[in-house]
């Protein structure tokens, strides 16, 4: 019987695979995609410091870097509103570091942990639609659909992400009536590492350099979405630039636009019976800044450390479990509380929130020990 059946090779679930490679434990690794493929479209991902630690102790981000423009550093973060004062800028010298955070292409990082999970010699499985997880007091049953055999492990290891309802957990879902029109644009002037974020009326947009050019993620109502995701590239344009004002004059053209709806997720609780939830499938953030990875990161890191310090014989067993969890709750409310407080504070364009919120920024700005504060807690989590 395997020590852990991990359900989703996606970036999280790889991460925890990978860290575990050389632990002696018999880890498999199930994920419904064909193997090179991913389900989730891309999307640029804002990594925080911390997370490169994470994945250059594993040996990804060397090979991650090596592709050109696969990793792009974030130097300086530009956060203003439009239509009321305030506005601040962070600088990777003010953290002492090279960079504040780094982007890189969801698709790019999920081939460089596959590529990793390959020389790892990790037994994982793709095509694999996981159905449900049953328990047992010896351990946990991994149901495939169509009649694929179940897979019986002492853990089982859920990290299928948002929304994939597989039978035998527990979550608890608010939907934010809010989409994200993701997408790519390109700018007549470098990007120089400078990130934006920009409370428009409408909703918050993140501008992320990646590569040659800009990643957005901008948050809308559905209505307005739908109308933006219509629009012919030239108008796209002209709308966006004009909720830029002049923080960035210069958009010259988008491609690859695309829409999810945001959702706040979280498995309730986080921890059963032989089975834990991690990353996307543990709490689904906002991703008004950029902390759902960075946060599902963490989980894979800690949960391994939580492993190795039980022992074989107590892999998903109550007290590793509780261990694990107690690890782990300080920084998985911090990350709901922050992303969900922000929501409410930058995501509304409402005359008396715009002005505490130009205060917010304008002290933000002055106050250097409060900058240093909240780079921080954007570097390295609560
Ligand atoms: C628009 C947008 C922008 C974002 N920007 C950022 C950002 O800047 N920074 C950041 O840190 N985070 C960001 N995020 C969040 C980030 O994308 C997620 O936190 C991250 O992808 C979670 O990884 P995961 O491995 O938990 O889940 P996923 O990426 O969803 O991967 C889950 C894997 O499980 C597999 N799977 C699913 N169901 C099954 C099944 N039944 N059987 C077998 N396999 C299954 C899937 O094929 C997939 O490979 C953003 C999210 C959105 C929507």
């Amino acid at each position: 019987m395997p020590d852990l059946c991990i359900v989703g090779a996606g970036p999280v679930g790889a991460t925890l695979a990978l860290a575990l490679a050389d632990s002696g434990l018999d880890v498999v690794a199930l994920d419904a995609r064909a193997p090179g493929a991913t389900l989730r479209g891309d999307r640029s991902l804002a990594l925080s410091h911390g997370a490169r630690l994470i994945l250059e102790r594993l040996g990804v981000w060397a090979s991650l870097a090596e592709a050109a423009g696969a990793v792009t550093p974030i130097v300086r973060i530009d956060v203003s509103q439009s239509g009321g004062f305030g506005s601040t800028t962070l600088d990777a010298s003010d953290a002492g570091l090279p960079a504040l955070g780094y982007v890189v292409s969801y698709v790019a990082l999920q081939a460089a942990l596959d590529r990793a999970l390959d020389r790892s010699g990790v037994d994982v499985r793709y095509g694999v639609v996981v159905d449900r997880v049953e328990t047992a007091p010896a351990s946990a049953s991994i149901v495939p659909v169509a009649g694929g055999t179940p897979i019986a492990a002492r853990l089982a290891v859920v990290a299928d992400g948002t929304g994939a309802g597989l039978a035998g957990i527990e979550r608890v879902r608010r939907d934010y009536g809010q989409v994200a029109v993701i997408g790519k644009l390109e700018t007549r002037a470098p990007h120089g590492g400078v990130a934006y974020e920009r409370f428009a009326r409408g909703g918050p947009i993140a501008l992320l350099p990646e590569g040659d050019r800009y990643g957005f993620v901008w948050t809308l109502d559905p209505g307005e979405a739908q109308s933006m995701l219509a629009l012919p590239d030239d108008a796209f344009v002209s709308r966006f630039a004009a909720c830029f004002g002049n923080r960035r004059d210069d958009f010259l053209r988008v491609s690859s636009r695309k829409s999810f709806p945001l959702v706040l997720e979280l498995a309730r609780p986080p921890v059963s019976n032989r089975i834990v939830t991690i990353g996307n499938a543990s709490q689904t953030l906002h991703p008004v800044a950029g902390q759902g990875f960075n946060v599902g990161l963490r989980d894979a890191w800690e949960l391994k450390r939580a492993i190795l310090a039980a022992g074989r014989d107590a892999v998903g067993l109550r007290p590793m479990l509780e261990a694990y969890a107690a690890r782990r709750r300080a920084d998985r409310w911090a990350g709901v509380a922050f992303t969900h407080g922000l929501v409410h504070l930058f995501g509304t364009d409402l005359p008396f929130v715009r002005w505490p919120r130009g205060v917010g920024l304008a002290m933000l700005d002055a106050v250097p020990p409060l900058k240093r504060s909240f780079t921080r807690a954007m570097l390295f989590g609560a």
